[in-house]
């Protein structure tokens, strides 16, 4: 018998894609404080939002807890995860006497001072973001309760009650829409006209990066994959923002086997992203995986170049262990 022509399909590649830079600084912390301590390792929280990278650190010898009192009195290192965790972390392994190594992203970081400097310039802060994400709890722990205001949608922008409107300020999450948070800045702004903004955006490159490239591959293409966690707030938005470019069929998948076939077998075009916290080698298998059922060709879609390097936690360096 003939074989069977597979249909033909054209893969747009969004660049760039997958790690970014903060993802892949907490990585190599937790290897290297492997490499220099040796198991265990403890990880407070997924030190990033995806499930291969978590499981292959287990097997390397990390131990991942939700809270520190899960860690026992040890000198072994416990790390905190890229999201950033709430002042009173670092307070309680310091108070343990704790080898705390804090492998929060330093655009994370930046987030956190600013509140802290509206803080201290008697400015409640208002922070655009996501109830329960790790990096929204992190953000409001660093500063005394009540001193910040979640405000999660436009309609919190048009209700939000602030004692005085000449004293207020607004920091974001890393890694919301870029859209979407236009939107409520704009909301803010028009009720609160003095309302001190960061001096360079709060969501980052990364962030801003990978939108813009969904949006230029998202309505030339019949599916867009987006390989990533569904717990990852910036791939949860790569997937938002294909569907809202005009692109019929958009799904948020981790491996192959997730993939719902039936929903891709009449396309002729896809386009493929991954979330800052995707590995490379999982945008690989799915693209494997099409190439099976379908004749593929693969064409990269580039947005922008990213040479973003963050060094490791002082603890980590190399110098630090001699
Ligand atoms: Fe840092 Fe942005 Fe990556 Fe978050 S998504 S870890 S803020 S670089």
């Amino acid at each position: 018998d003939a074989p069977v022509a597979k249909p033909p399909l054209s893969v747009l590649i969004c660049a760039p894609r997958g790690f970014c830079a903060g993802v892949v600084r907490a990585i190599d912390a937790v290897e290297k404080a492997l490499a220099l301590y040796g198991p265990p390792v403890y990880v407070r929280h997924e030190i990033v939002h995806n499930k291969y990278v978590v499981e292959s650190l287990k097997r390397k010898g990390a131990i991942f807890v939700d809270e520190l009192d899960e860690v026992p009195d040890t000198d072994a290192p416990v790390i905190f995860s890229a999201h950033g965790v709430p002042k009173s972390v670092p307070e309680e392994a310091a108070q343990r006497r704790l080898f705390g190594i804090d492998a929060t992203c330093p655009l994370v970081t930046k987030v956190h001072r600013e509140a802290e400097v509206h803080h201290k310039k008697g400015r409640h802060v208002l922070l655009i973001g996501h109830a329960g994400h790790p990096e929204v709890v992190g953000t409001m722990g660093q500063l005394p309760q009540g001193a910040i205001s979640l405000i999660e949608t436009i309609e919190d922008a048009g209700t939000i009650a602030v004692a005085d409107p000449d004293k207020l300020a607004y920091v974001t999450q890393t890694t919301l829409s870029v859209d979407d948070t236009q939107a409520i800045v704009d909301a803010l702004k028009a009720r609160f006209p003095s309302i001190a903004a960061p001096h360079k955006e709060d969501i980052c490159y990364a962030t801003t990066n990978r939108q813009e490239a969904v949006k230029r591959v998202a309505p030339q293409v019949d599916a867009m994959i987006v390989v990533g966690s569904p717990n990852s707030s910036n791939s949860q938005r790569l997937r938002e923002v294909a569907e809202r470019a005009g692109c019929p069929v958009a799904r948020l998948v981790l491996r192959t086997d997730e993939i719902d076939w039936s929903m891709f077998s009449d396309i002729r075009s896809l386009g493929v992203t991954a979330g800052a916290s995707a590995p490379e080698i999982l945008v690989e298998e799915i693209i494997d995986a099409f190439a099976e059922r379908f004749e593929v060709t693969v064409e990269t879609v580039s947005m922008a170049d990213e040479s973003v390097f963050f060094p490791l936690p002082r603890a980590l360096r190399d110098e630090a262990a001699e």
